[in-house]
């Protein structure tokens, strides 16, 4: 077990908003242990090796190369790092498993599906709701690639409303075993998995029942599959129909309690989202460096294309989203990893430790998806830009980038729904007491009807206008949240895009204050000179963040509130997103893009 660093304050889940985080308090990339970053190097070696030079053959529908792949990811341990020893596993903690997720997910998107489906989704309900019995006879075999996992819960009238299957599992009339009967769709990994999570429903239960079902090509036992769906993209991982005709199950296969796998279903769901997030890292970073490397190269007018003020703004905000990404990503992860550890110590054991920290954090696991999963889509269609004809050739690794790129918004939740459950979640956890909204959503509204308060930051210490800023921006929030919580209490839910308003606001919170925390904590150790470009990527980002905010605030805002009181509210956010000192954007990127293309690659 990795240890918990006691002495910093560990924040909750969804705290963030109400607390201040010390940027010594955070874990970032830079603070990666020797044995993380020995694990980092050998699945980039593995990746560069295996995937990267057969990106071709994966395009071209290579089923059976992926299933290769996820062998020999298997064979070394990759599968399964977040697996305790005792189910040979490598036991490492949850920041590893996100670093290897990260890093094996950037070369095509048809592994990172695949090692997303298997690891996540595929075998977590098992390790985490399975007795005993169950983790012993298939968590090794899962950990070790002897077999691979697949997760069946949409159907074709079941998608984002999973609970409202139609698959049914019926109790045989010896008690014995479950029939189950049913369909399920978009099925990854289905083409070659031997393990399958499968929701049904028992008789007219209110909520689905997790099961575990066993596939042997010999003996199908009513199992059927579709034909590869034909994708945009990820076209090497096997999506397929699976079609349970009388298949019959031991009755001990049954995950948890009956009526218990809707919370299996999510709660395995806040897991993947998080992971999503870090599968989204690597991708950035290549599609970076693609480009730098192209645009050094690429001459027009006599000139490297490099040197155009316009290529360099891409390139500067493609770092900056991958960089930035990194940050809130890893600080997640390390809260969590902390938090597990922490449960353990109390006594907990590790699966009840793992989830109930998933779903304390299933905020941070919503804000994350959604943010890295946009990243990546707007990283890799400006990785097509600077390549112009060539990005969209199928020759160069933009295309493909970009089409497995689109998927990351769709599963493991659409963004529309992570979007909602982020906010949602955040103002249930507000009403059980969990965290203080109420009390810091006053002291807001007390802030709008008083007199402005004249109080500056200290400018010369760094950072003083952007630490300001944030604790800006996150007033905007629980200013539009919390009058839209008074004015529509429960029938909140029922306004969606103020919904969606408020949680582009957080996201963003979270996500700037991430990345100035990163380039804070890394200035005080590293020294400013060596973090030029670092800060220069925190403030960019953070402009951008105060620009979504400001929109996003007036649209939620003028949604529901009028006369004075919408008045008030905008000169409030007036003064919430206003810089006292504008940062110079075109000097930012310049100098991000400047340090990326001397080094021609990604650097950060
Ligand atoms: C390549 C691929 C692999 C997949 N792998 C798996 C897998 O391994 N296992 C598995 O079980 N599933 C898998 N899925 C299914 C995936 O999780 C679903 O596609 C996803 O949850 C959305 O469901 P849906 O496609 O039915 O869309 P719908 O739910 O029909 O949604 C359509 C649109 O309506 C919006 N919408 C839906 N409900 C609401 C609402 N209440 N409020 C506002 N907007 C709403 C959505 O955001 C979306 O924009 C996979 C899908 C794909 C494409």
């Amino acid at each position: 077990m990795e240890t918990t660093e006691n002495k910093k304050e560990l924040l909750r889940g969804g705290q963030f908003l109400v607390k201040e985080t010390k940027a010594e308090d955070i874990f970032t990339p830079e603070d990666f242990t020797e044995e993380q970053k020995m694990m980092r190097d050998s699945v980039k070696e593995f990746v560069d090796r295996e995937i990267w030079p057969k990106k071709e053959e994966f395009e071209k529908k290579n089923y059976a190369l992926t299933e290769e792949v996820m062998g020999k990811a298997g064979e070394l341990g990759f599968l399964g790092v977040a697996v305790p020893e005792k189910y040979d596993g490598l036991g490492m903690g949850f920041v590893s498993t996100m670093l290897v997720c990260d890093y094996i997910s950037g070369a095509t998107g048809s592994i990172a599906t695949a090692f997303g489906a298997h690891t996540g989704i595929g075998t977590l309900p098992i390790l985490l709701y399975g007795n005993e019995e169950q983790r012993k006879k298939y968590v090794p075999k899962l950990a070790t690639g002897e077999w691979f996992g697949a997760y069946c819960l949409t159907e074709p009238g079941a998608g984002s409303d999973a609970n409202s299957g139609k698959t049914k599992a019926e109790l045989t009339e010896d008690g014995k075993s479950y029939k189950i009967n049913g369909q399920k769709m978009w099925i990854s990994n289905a083409g070659f998995a031997s393990v399958f999570i499968v929701f049904a429903r028992i008789q007219d239960d209110k909520n689905i029942t997790g099961f575990i079902v066993e596939y042997d090509k010999e003996n199908p036992n009513g199992i059927t599959f579709g034909e590869e769906e034909k994708k945009l993209g990820i076209h090497a991982s096997s999506t397929r129909q699976v079609f349970f005709n009388d298949t019959v199950i031991p009755a001990e296969n049954m995950l948890s309690e009956r009526g218990n796998g809707f919370k299996i279903a999510m709660n395995a769901l806040n897991v993947g989202r998080i992971k999503l997030a870090a599968a989204s890292l690597e991708a950035q970073r290549r599609v970076t460096d693609v480009a730098v490397k192209y645009a050094n190269d690429r001459v027009q007018f006599k000139t490297p294309i490099a040197k155009f003020g316009a290529i360099k703004l891409k390139l500067a905000e493609m770092a900056t989203s991958a960089w930035v990404g990194e940050a809130a990503s890893y600080r997640a992860a390390k809260n969590i990893e902390d938090r597990i550890n922490l449960r353990q110590e109390a006594g907990e054991s590790h699966s009840d430790a793992e989830l109930k920290t998933f779903e304390e954090y299933a905020i941070e696991c919503s804000i994350l998806k959604v943010a890295c999963s946009e990243d990546v889509q707007n990283c890799s269609d400006e990785g097509i830009q600077v390549l112009g004809g060539m990005g969209f050739s199928a020759d160069t690794p933009m295309e493909s980038a970009w089409r497995d790129a689109r998927i990351a918004r769709i599963y493991e939740g659409t963004n529309e729904i992570n979007r909602m459950l982020a906010v949602g979640m955040l103002i249930k956890k507000a009403m059980k007491g969990h965290v203080d909204l109420l009390g810091p959503a006053q002291a807001v509204g007390e802030e709008l009807t008083g007199i402005p308060s004249m109080d500056k930051p200290d400018f010369n210490e760094l950072f003083a206008e952007e630490k300001d800023m944030i604790k800006k921006l996150k007033k905007v929030f629980l200013m539009v949240a919390g009058s839209a919580v008074q004015k529509f209490g429960q029938d909140l839910e029922e306004h969606q895009q103020l919904l969606l308003a408020a949680s582009d606001i957080l996201i963003e919170a979270y996500m700037a204050e991430s990345g100035i925390l990163r380039a804070e904590k890394n200035v005080k150790r590293f020294g400013d000179d060596a973090q030029k470009e670092q800060i220069a990527m925190a403030k960019l980002y953070l402009y951008h963040a105060v620009d979504t905010v400001n929109q996003k605030a007036k649209e939620g805002i003028a949604s529901f509130a009028e006369g004075d009181e919408q008045r008030m509210m905008l000169m409030g956010l007036k003064r919430f997103t206003k810089y006292d000192r504008m940062p110079n954007v075109v000097e930012l990127r310049n100098t991000i893009a400047e340090k990326l293309t001397s080094e021609n690659k990604y650097c950060f």
